[in-house]
């Protein structure tokens, strides 16, 4: 067999690994040998050295040598064998649940004894609980290790030692064969930011070399462990921009628009286009004039005026006699999308189609008729496009909105969809998340971004308050002093839990209270629980001034816009992000007069959640808030699970190991250049081989 393919067999081939441990091994995702050698160990036994009593600290794990003091059995409640040891430096207690009248035996007072485990604050003192331990002679019969042990994940069934086994023989087959493995990072790249080659890493992880201390290796930043976080995040942009590439031996259909038809689009509107919106649409006139797909990102705070962008991209579409799909996250926005682009394109002589999930029988067979024959131009719904009866004529552009609640799999599968021959649509995609940087570039390479960073003019920043709970009464006398003046309100109930039905049941009680101490005022209900028919049913109410205070759960983050309501109340603010908030607060200052967004927390309030409510009273830019929201909550929780989901690295965490994101550009942009054979084969080690690009 040749070098290369050794650690490709089977772990079946290795010695002692019999067929339940194949299974068990299987569960840890480890089928291959190459899979036991990028198997980390999750900490490591430091039995290299005997520690002193009075050294030890709870929460270690320590080798100590001392001899036997007393020991008892005690018979309060469960038996326990409990002894007390000492060295020269102090003592120590003993505590075994389960245990012979043999052992009982040879623990007597005056034995030596050496023995391992971890330090727990017991009652008198220090503690061992169960440790491991042996009867020596003498202390020069304590045995220490010249190297630190790994400890490895485990799965039910497995032990600890045949895993160790499994991958010693695995590592000695790689060293032997170092070329098994190659290193795919250059070596200028290891010497620039001073990381070990792959397999000095390796060997460094699985066996700490004698002399490594504990503290060196599982210390933040380890190197070695760096090394191969690094090399991860490497792999995955690699992938993307693969992914981007292949995009290009893909046909797409030239999309434009006359002059003139560009000029009544524009007229048609109720104002005119900001500076940034102007030159977004240029970005995407010019995507959308070739024959490759464009792949874009529009990212721009709520309010921006994303849709009329997106709009602009759709004119392109039906003037060149192709289709738009537009999906949006939820009905209510596929519903807001409708309206305004029914109004866009009402001289446009074109069929509009709504599909959502809630459209069934005759209507729906209707609907995938004209999608199927072409006579539908634009087609709005959500997640019902995917289904499998969609199927449209001439899609030349698919436009995604707040694409955070999609993942990157939709985003394709949409797109696969509208595929035909060898022509892909466009795919517009919009955003009011703004992603930091650093963070699109690991999710996002594939795409290119275009940002709105400017808001129509005559906007006024929302006022932003935090207030106590405590003073509820006095928010609610100034909502209905808001409303006796003709104003319109939104009231936002949050909790932590993700849990819709505890969330639904505070917002009915809230709006409960406040329909009996608010008797004049016309108060709606909003929640996610409720039928989508109800729900715009209320929401047109509220839009139509029917109501003046709307009652909601956070349904309302991505929905309406209703300009008179200019006051909103955020119950609980402190316990969701900043970035989703912001996202909250965006539903007012819609309109040209003053609107205010007063957030009403639980006292005491801690400091850093005092901090993050300021950040949001100083400033209204979603990009400088997403940036912070990133610095105070990392960005698992920033991007939320939804998007982590689409985020899983093996070693690499975005917790720890966001500041190597700059290091990864660089050498990304070394690899493409100079070392193309070796994308391939990274993208694979870390993706998988099962990560496809049939396309290209
Ligand atoms: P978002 O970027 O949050 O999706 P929208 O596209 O919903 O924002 O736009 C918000 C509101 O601003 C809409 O009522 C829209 O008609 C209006 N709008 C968009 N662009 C402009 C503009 N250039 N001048 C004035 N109002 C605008
Ligand atoms: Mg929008």
């Amino acid at each position: 067999m040749d070098s290369q393919g050794i650690l490709n067999q089977s772990v079946a081939s290795l010695k002692g690994i019999g067929g339940q441990t194949v299974g068990r091994l299987e569960k840890l995702a480890i089928r291959q040998i190459r899979d036991l050698i990028f198997h980390l160990p999750l900490r490591y036994e430091d039995r290299t050295r005997v520690q002193a009593i009075n050294e030890l600290t709870p929460g270690s794990v320590a080798l100590i040598c001392a001899k036997v003091v007393s020991s008892s059995i005690l018979n309060r409640g469960r038996r326990t064998l409990v002894c007390q040891i000492s060295d020269e430096t102090g003592y120590l207690g003993l505590r075994f649940f389960h245990f012979t009248a043999k052992q009982y035996n040879s623990l007597s007072s005056g034995t030596l004894i050496s023995c391992f485990g971890e330090i727990k604050d017991g009652y008198s003192g220090h503690e061992m609980i169960h440790p491991e331990y042996k009867v020596i002679q003498q202390i020069d019969d304590c045995i220490t290790k010249d190297t630190l042990s790994a400890i490895y994940p485990l799965t039910e069934g497995l032990r600890q030692s045949s895993i160790r086994k499994a991958v010693e023989q695995a590592l000695t087959l790689y060293n032997n064969a170092p070329d098994s493995l190659p290193d795919l990072l250059p070596a200028a790249v290891l010497r620039k930011f001073q990381y070990p080659t792959l397999i000095d890493a390796l060997n460094t992880l699985h066996t700490p070399a004698p002399g490594i201390s504990l503290d060196t290796l599982v210390n933040y930043p380890n190197p070695a462990l760096k090394r191969l976080a690094f090399e991860e995040f490497v792999a995955h942009q690699l992938s993307q921009l693969q992914r981007k590439s292949a995009d290009k031996h893909w046909q797409a259909p030239v999309l434009e628009c006359s002059k003139q038809q560009a000029r009544q689009f524009l007229a048609s509107l109720s104002f005119k286009l900001t500076n940034a919106q102007q030159r977004v649409i240029a970005e995407i006139t010019t995507d959308c004039a070739s024959n490759s797909p464009m792949l874009r990102l529009i990212q721009g705070d709520v309010g921006s005026g994303k849709t009329v962008v997106s709009a602009y991209a759709a004119l392109l579409a039906l003037s060149s006699q192709y289709q738009v799909a537009i999906m949006a996250p939820t009905e209510l926005l596929a519903e807001q999308h409708l309206r305004n682009f029914s109004v866009w394109f009402k001289c446009f002589d074109t069929h509009i189609i709504f599909l959502t999930g809630q459209l069934k029988g005759k209507k729906r067979q209707q609907a995938l008729e004209a999608i199927a024959d072409g006579s539908a131009g634009i087609i709005i719904g959500t997640h019902a496009l995917f289904q499998d009866a969609v199927v449209f004529a001439r899609l030349g552009l698919i436009i995604i909105d707040e694409q955070h609640r999609f993942g990157v799999n939709q985003r394709m599968a949409l797109r696969d969809k509208g595929q035909h021959k060898n022509n892909k649509p466009h795919q517009l995609i919009m955003t009011a998340t703004p992603i930091p940087r650093t963070l699109a570039m690991l999710n996002y390479a594939d795409l290119d971004i275009s940002i709105i960073d400017e808001l129509p003019p005559g906007r006024i920043p929302v006022v932003t308050r935090a207030i106590s709970a405590q003073r509820r009464s006095e928010v609610i006398a100034k909502i209905n002093n808001w409303i006796q003046q003709g104003r319109q309100s939104y009231w936002v109930c949050t909790l932590i839990e993700e849990s819709e039905a505890l969330q639904c049941e505070a917002a009915e009680k809230t709006a409960a209270h406040l329909v009996e101490i608010l008797p004049e005022v016309r108060i709606g209900l909003v929640h996610g629980r409720m039928k989508a028919a109800d729900k715009d049913q209320v929401m047109q109410a509220f839009k139509k001034h029917q109501l003046d205070l709307l009652v909601a759960t956070t349904v309302i983050e991505v929905g309406v816009d209703v300009p008179n309501a200019g006051l909103m109340i955020i119950e609980n603010p402190e316990r969701l992000g900043l970035s989703q908030l912001h996202q909250l607060r965006g539903r007012v200052g819609r309109g040209s007069d003053d609107s205010f967004c007063l957030l009403m927390y639980q006292s005491p309030l801690s400091k850093t959640a005092g901090e993050r409510l300021n950040i949001l009273r100083e400033t209204s830019d979603g990009f400088i808030i997403a940036e912070k929201d990133l610095e105070l909550r990392g960005p698992g929780e920033m991007m939320g699970t939804r998007q982590t989901g689409q985020m899983q690295f093996k070693i690499a965490s975005l917790e720890n190991d966001i500041d190597l994101l700059d290091q990864v550009d660089i050498a990304v942009n070394l690899i493409q250049q100079n070392y193309p054979e070796n994308i391939q084969p990274l993208v694979e080690r870390w993706l998988g081989s099962t990560t496809k690009y049939a396309e290209v």
